[in-house]
C-alpha cells in the first residue's frame, strides 16, 4: 500500500504541529509522499506564511517594510527549527529569496517559497528526500497546469527515491519560471502525486475531521460525513462547502484513487473518504446540506411560449453573448425563470433585459433579488421515498417560503431557493428534520 499525505497550512503552523506530522507520517510506512503548505496560522487572528511573503513582495521598493517583514517570515521558521531543536539552518535560502525579489521576482515566486521552506524543513525533520516542484510540476502559458507533463515529470523525479516530501502549491513554466496554482493550491499537487504514482490513498490532513454535514458557522456542531462518493462532494463544494481545492478531485477521481480527509489534531477520528462509489449506507438519507445566498431570478413570462420552437436557445444566448452562467432554468408553460449569481447580472443588468426584449419579445419581465438556493444532497435519496416531501414540511413548519425547486434526474439532490433572510433557518430546518431526528 502507497500513500500520498498533505499537511495543510495548521498541520505545519508550529514546532507543536511539526511533532504531530512526524508521529503520524512515521507511524505508517505506506505514507511515501508527503506534501506541505506553507505554515498557516497558529491561532485565530495571526497571518499565514504565504500571505506575510505577498506582503513581503509588495514591499520590495521600501526597504524598512521589506526587512521588518522579511524579518517576521524568518522569525516562523526560526521559531519551529528551535522548537524542534534541530540543527539545520534558512539563512542561503532566505539571502537568495531577498537577492531574487530584488532582482524583480514576482508574486508566485514569492508565495511560493512558504511551501518551498517549509518542505525542506520537514523532509530534513522526517529524515526524506526534498524534491523541488519546480523541476517536476509543469505549468504551460496560460498558467494552467499540464497535467501529463506534471505526471511524467513526478515520476521521473520518483524514479529512485522511496521517501519524499514534496513542496505545494507551486511548479514552474517553461522558462523556469515559478508558477502557483490557486490560493489553496497544495491540494492539487498531492492529487497529481497521487495520480502520477497511482497511489492506493490520498490522505489530506487538516484542522477538521472531515467534511461536516452542514456548516458549523449556521449549525452547531454538525455531525461529520465519514463516506462521500465524488459526485455527491461536488455537488456540496459546488454550493459552498470547501475544505478541499476543486481541481483537486479531478486528478485522483480519474485515477479512482480515494481521499481521505483527516484530522492532524485528532488522528484517531475516522475523517471523511471520499470515493467513487460505494455500497456503504450514509448515516442519514441526506449526506449533507450546503447553499449560498444572493442570487437572482429573472422570470420571462410569454403566451404560448412552450409551442415556440427555439424559445430557450434565444434566451439563452443573450446570456452567452454578455459572457453571464446561470445556475437553474426552472420553467411553466408559459414562464421560465433564469437564475444567476446577483453579483454577476449587477453590472450588466439593463443590456441583459434590453437582449431578452429583443430576442424573445416577451409579455413580461420581472426582477427578484436576494435569493439563496440551499442543495439538499445525498446518494441515499435515491431509493427513498418522500425526501422531497419532508423537506418541503421541515421548511413549511417553519414558516419558510419555497420560492424555487428543482431536482435533477439523477435525485442525488434537490435544490431550494428561499429568501435570502431564511437561508440560515431553513439549513437548521433541513438539518434537524434529517439528521437530529434520525439519532
Ligand atoms: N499556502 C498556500 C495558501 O495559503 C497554498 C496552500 O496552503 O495550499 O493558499
Amino acid at each position: 500500500m502507497i500513500k500520498v499525505a498533505k499537511f495543510g497550512g495548521s498541520s505545519c503552523a508550529s514546532a507543536e504541529q511539526f511533532r504531530k506530522v512526524k508521529d503520524i507520517v512515521l507511524s505508517d510506512k505506506s505514507r511515501h509522499y508527503i506534501v506541505v503548505s506553507a505554515p498557516g496560522k497558529r491561532a485565530s487572528g495571526d497571518t499565514k506564511v504565504t500571505d506575510l511573503l505577498y506582503r513581503l513582495q509588495d514591499a520590495v521598493e521600501d526597504e524598512k517594510k521589506f526587512q521588518e517583514t522579511l524579518q517576521t517570515i524568518k522569525d516562523r521558521y526560526q521559531e519551529i527549527i528551535d522548537g524542534l531543536g534541530l540543527d539545520f539552518s534558512l539563512a542561503a535560502d532566505f539571502d537568495r529569496i531577498e537577492q531574487d525579489l530584488k532582482a524583480g521576482a514576482d508574486r508566485d515566486y514569492a508565495a511560493s517559497r512558504g511551501e518551498f521552506l517549509n518542505a525542506k524543513l520537514m523532509a530534513a525533520y522526517l529524515g526524506f528526500s526534498f524534491i523541488d516542484s519546480a523541476s517536476c510540476f509543469v505549468f504551460k502559458e496560460d498558467r494552467c497546469c499540464d497535467y501529463q507533463k506534471t505526471e511524467e515529470g513526478i515520476r521521473a523525479a520518483l524514479k529512485d527515491i522511496d521517501y519524499a516530501v514534496f513542496p505545494g502549491f507551486y511548479g514552474a513554466n517553461e522558462k523556469g519560471e515559478v508558477v502557483t496554482f490557486s490560493r489553496g493550491g497544495s491540494d492539487v499537487t498531492g492529487s497529481l502525486i497521487a495520480a502520477a504514482e497511482h497511489v492506493d490513498l490520498y490522505e489530506n490532513w487538516t484542522d477538521v475531521s472531515g467534511f461536516l454535514v452542514a456548516d458549523p458557522r449556521i449549525v452547531p456542531n454538525p455531525e461529520v460525513i465519514d463516506y462521500i462518493t465524488y459526485r455527491e462532494l461536488r455537488e456540496l463544494s459546488y454550493m459552498g462547502a470547501g475544505v478541499l481545492h476543486e481541481d483537486a478531485i479531478f486528478p485522483v477521481r480519474r485515477e479512482g484513487i480515494p481521499i481521505q480527509i483527516k484530522n492532524t489534531n485528532r488522528p484517531e477520528d475516522h475523517g471523511t473518504l471520499i470515493v467513487q462509489n460505494t455500497l456503504k449506507k450514509p448515516r442519514f438519507i441526506i449526506t449533507g446540506v450546503s447553499g449560498k445566498k444572493d442570487f437572482c431570478a429573472i422570470n420571462i413570462e410569454k403566451a404560448m411560449m412552450n409551442s415556440e420552437i427555439g424559445f430557450a436557445r434565444k434566451l439563452l444566448s443573450v446570456l452567452e453573448d454578455n459572457n453571464i452562467s446561470f445556475e437553474h432554468i426552472p420553467s411553466g408553460i408559459d414562464t421560465m425563470t433564469l437564475v444567476i449569481h446577483q453579483e454577476e447580472l449587477e453590472h450588466c443588468e439593463q443590456k441583459i433585459l434590453n437582449g431578452i426584449q429583443r430576442a424573445v419579445n416577451p409579455d413580461l419581465i420581472e426582477l427578484e433579488s436576494d435569493i439563496a438556493l440551499i442543495a439538499v444532497v445525498g446518494r441515499g435519496m435515491k431509493s427513498s421515498r418522500g425526501v422531497a416531501g419532508r423537506v418541503f414540511s421541515a421548511l413549511a413548519h417553519e414558516y419558510i417560503n419555497i420560492k424555487m425547486i428543482d431536482q435533477g434526474s439523477s435525485e442525488y439532490n434537490i435544490i431550494i431557493g428561499v429568501r435570502n433572510e431564511d437561508f440560515e433557518k431553513a439549513i437548521r430546518a433541513i438539518y434537524k428534520m434529517f439528521v437530529m431526528s434520525a439519532k
